[in-house]
């Protein structure tokens, strides 16, 4: 598997990042997980406006999902080649009508399911492309999945945005990549089932035995070398922090 951060700015865009979107390439296959503020610009640089063959939406705070809005411009009144087919859309109950909304005020839900196809996601295991996938409910304000990605025998595990959570434990078990939000700064913020921090992060990834942890979700305000700091203090294997644009073959 090959994964690129399309953006990793939590809660809203930096500078440098758009929001929350990964894609995840194998086989040819091309699975994008959320579509946060800005990535649809960024998307652009790594793959072509309609080559993706699926999308996972982890839930439906703006910054992971917004920017599916604009992506229904793009395939639904699209130039050449006519509009789009329907493409795979995974996400929790009610995902249509959110971005029908967001979309516009008057929804025609009709519209948006002309070029998207919406399966509504439960805690289970199914297939999306050549990917074994398993999903389960995090800790966060809204309906919220990680996920667990399985392909040739290795395992991406994405835990979108969530407090300590026994789910993402399991999610993360044995992961050969573990991408991990860290949002909160360790002894500054203390919301539980909110966001983790760089500390509780690592501590996810040690009790998952995760082979490599990723910190990403870091919003603007947030010191990004402290959250790594403390992920390192609790987690003895190799942690790194997300960036718009890095790859890493898994
Ligand atoms: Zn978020
Ligand atoms: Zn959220």
């Amino acid at each position: 598997m090959k994964l690129t951060v399309v953006g990793c700015s939590g809660s809203f865009p930096s500078a440098e990042s758009a929001c929350s979107s990964y894609l995840v390439e194998a086989d040819g296959f091309r699975l994008l997980l959320d579509m946060g503020n800005g990535a649809l610009g960024e998307l652009q640089r790594h793959c072509g406006l309609y080559d993706l063959d699926a999308i996972f939406l982890s839930h439906l705070h703006a910054d992971h999902c917004i920017d599916m809005c604009a992506y229904f411009v793009a395939r639904y009144y699209r130039h050449e080649g006519g509009r789009c087919a329907p493409l795979p859309v995974y996400g929790p109950e009610g995902t249509e009508h959110r971005l029908t909304t967001a979309y516009a005020d008057t929804p025609t839900a009709s519209s948006m399911s002309e070029v998207f196809d919406f399966h509504t996601v439960k805690p289970s295991t199914f297939e999306i492309g050549p990917f074994l996938v398993h999903t389960e409910r995090v800790a966060h304000p809204v309906e919220a999945y990680g996920i667990r990605i399985e392909h040739g025998g290795r395992t991406l595990t994405y835990s979108g945005d969530t407090g300590v959570s026994p789910a993402l434990d399991d999610l993360a078990r044995d992961a050969d990549l573990f991408l991990c939000e860290a949002a909160f700064t360790h002894g500054k913020e203390n919301i539980p089932d909110l966001h983790l921090n760089g500390r509780e992060a690592g501590e996810t990834a040690a009790r998952a035995g995760a082979r490599r942890l990723i910190l990403t979700h870091i919003p603007p305000w947030t010191d990004p070398q402290i959250n790594l700091t403390d992920a390192r203090e609790v987690y003895a294997g190799s942690v790194g922090l997300a960036a718009p644009g890095a790859t890493y073959v898994i």
